[in-house]
């Protein structure tokens, strides 16, 4: 199969899932990649490749950097499909993608062409699992990457314990009780903290199974990465490692590109920028209305990429942000409003008047520069893993509003034992909204930020030159250099599920 030169690079398949908080991650991984001599293809859905043209700046990442490319695969879904909320995550169903994926790679001899060596090793979604099949039987080494805190992830693959310690299905009962069986959550995590497929009424639910098969699947990889890093989850990630003796903590991902940009690239004639991988249109006329505002004035509000809202939660976050009296900025994406709910109603006057006084509204920001901008004094966040790591590393407390899957976990992570702000999980209503966010930008204000800080610090040292993160990445970048595709190969850790 191999017919290229031995000394073209190694090439690396990528492969996430179709959501913004899956790409994100995956493109700063393949910019560092790319960074280190290696060839990198991001398998992307046809649907998400269209978004990134018109509103990223893909191909310029693309033209300037050879190393890199982009194939497409279609998700599965039809046109029409809404791609938001909880229905984004039927993308890419395994028996639609895993026949087309082999057939992919089959037609094109594992994506090789007269540059590009066969594929050398997959990263692939922690969600992917039919990509695991595939790389076995053909000796491809797989490695995953579960786009989740550990902790997240520890607890998905604790699912057969909590279900044989009868503590799902929670029906709706006990859920401030203590979680007993996932081992190093005990002091902590509550039902109500559980992964949201927890709350399914019937264990044979289906995307409880799925969750539950697919995390025993990725047992098969050579090894995890993970997008956080040892200083932050070091208790959950020994648990994991248990399990999966291999991990490559990287994270932040966000601060670790830009310092290895930094440093090394100081002497390239690469741009020391990163690329936009935003699926929709940054509206960057918030960063001149954020320098206008005082320091750490404003609290940043955005449920990310496929939360939605009733219209009834809608008002009651507006009245909330309006009579804390603080300044927001806040990000309405154009799909936001659950379908059925967003016809024209009068918006009352005293949130008309109070918006124009204080606050800002956009359909997408630039979050990372928006989340590091010095006005920024808070962060209103639904608790998503990426976003969850922004704040972190530009240092900006937290109120979370998880809306589903692992930012139940995440938003206990952050209230109780980072203790970096406030859970409000599961209320919606104005008057705690109003009484969090005057806590969080007034109250309490020091005492989170001096957590916060110390927090950002340690993300910093993780990934400076010899930092923990630093080091895995160029371990990970080490292994990848001298992997070897072994065709018929049958893993020594064959499933057994
Ligand atoms: N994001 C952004 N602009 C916005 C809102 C979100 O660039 O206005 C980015 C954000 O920086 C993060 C991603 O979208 O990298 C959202 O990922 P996350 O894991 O937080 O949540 P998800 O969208 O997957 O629920």
């Amino acid at each position: 199969m191999d017919h290229q030169p031995a000394t073209l690079p190694p090439h690396i398949l990528l492969f996430p899932v179709p959501i913004q908080g899956h790409v994100n991650p995956m493109l700063k991984l393949a910019e560092l990649l790319c960074f280190h001599d290696l060839h990198v293809t991001m398998l992307i859905s046809e649907y998400c490749h269209s978004r990134l043209l018109r509103h990223g700046n893909i191909q310029s990442r693309s033209l300037l950097n050879p190393a890199f490319r982009f194939k497409t695969i279609p998700d599965g879904l039809p046109e029409d499909h809404p791609r938001v909320g909880v229905r984004a995550l039927e993308a890419m169903p395994p028996n639609v993608t895993g026949p087309l994926f082999s057939e992919l790679m089959t037609s094109t001899s594992c994506l090789a062409s007269e540059t590009r060596r066969p594929v050398t090793c997959i990263i692939a979604d922690g969600i992917l699992s039919f990509v695991g099949g595939f790389a076995l039987e053909k000796g491809i080494p797989i490695i995953y990457f579960p786009s989740i805190s550990a902790c997240s992830y520890w607890a998905c693959f604790c699912i057969p314990q909590i279900i044989e310690a009868d503590e799902i299905p929670l029906k709706g009962n006990g859920m401030g009780l203590l979680v007993k069986s996932i081992p190093g959550t005990e002091g902590f995590l509550r039902r109500r903290d559980l992964p949201s497929i927890c709350r399914a009424n019937d264990i044979n639910d289906p995307p409880l199974q799925f969750i539950k098969t697919e995390c025993r699947k990725n047992l098969v990889a050579h090894a995890l990465v993970m997008n956080t890093f040892d200083e932050l989850e070091g208790s959950m990630l020994s648990h994991l490692r248990t399990h999966f003796p291999n991990i490559y903590t990287i994270g932040p991902l966000n601060t670790h590109l830009r310092t290895r940009l930094a440093t090394e690239m100081t002497t390239s004639s690469s741009s020391s920028s990163t690329s936009s991988g935003s699926f929709w249109e940054e509206d960057r006329n918030c960063l001149r209305w954020l320098h206008s505002q005082p320091s750490k004035s404003v609290i940043y509000v955005s449920f990310g990429s496929i939360t939605v809202m009733t219209r009834e939660q809608y008002m009651e976050f507006w009245y909330g942000l309006v009579n804390s009296g603080q300044r927001f900025l806040w990000v309405i994406r154009p799909d936001f409003i659950a379908a059925g709910e967003d016809g024209e109603s009068q918006i009352p006057v005293e949130l008309e008047e109070g918006t124009r006084q204080r606050g800002f509204m956009v359909g997408w920001a630039p979050q990372e520069e928006v989340l590091a901008h010095p006005a920024i004094g808070g962060f209103l966040t639904h608790s998503g893993w990426n976003s969850t790591m922004e704040s972190i590393t530009a240092g900006v407390p937290m109120i979370c509003w998880p809306y589903f899957a692992d930012q139940m976990v995440n938003s206990r992570l952050v209230s109780e034992v980072w203790k970096l702000g406030l859970d409000m999980k599961d209320t919606c209503d104005r008057v705690t909204i109003e009484k969090m966010v005057r806590d969080l930008m007034a109250v309490r204000k020091e005492e989170f930020q001096q957590h916060v800080d110390q927090t950002a610090k340690m993300a910093k040292r993780a990934v400076s030159e010899g930092g923990s993160s630093y080091c895995n990445l160029d371990r990970l970048i080490q292994d990848i250099k001298s992997m070897i595709v072994v065709p018929h190969r049958s893993s020594e850790r064959e499933l057994t599920l």
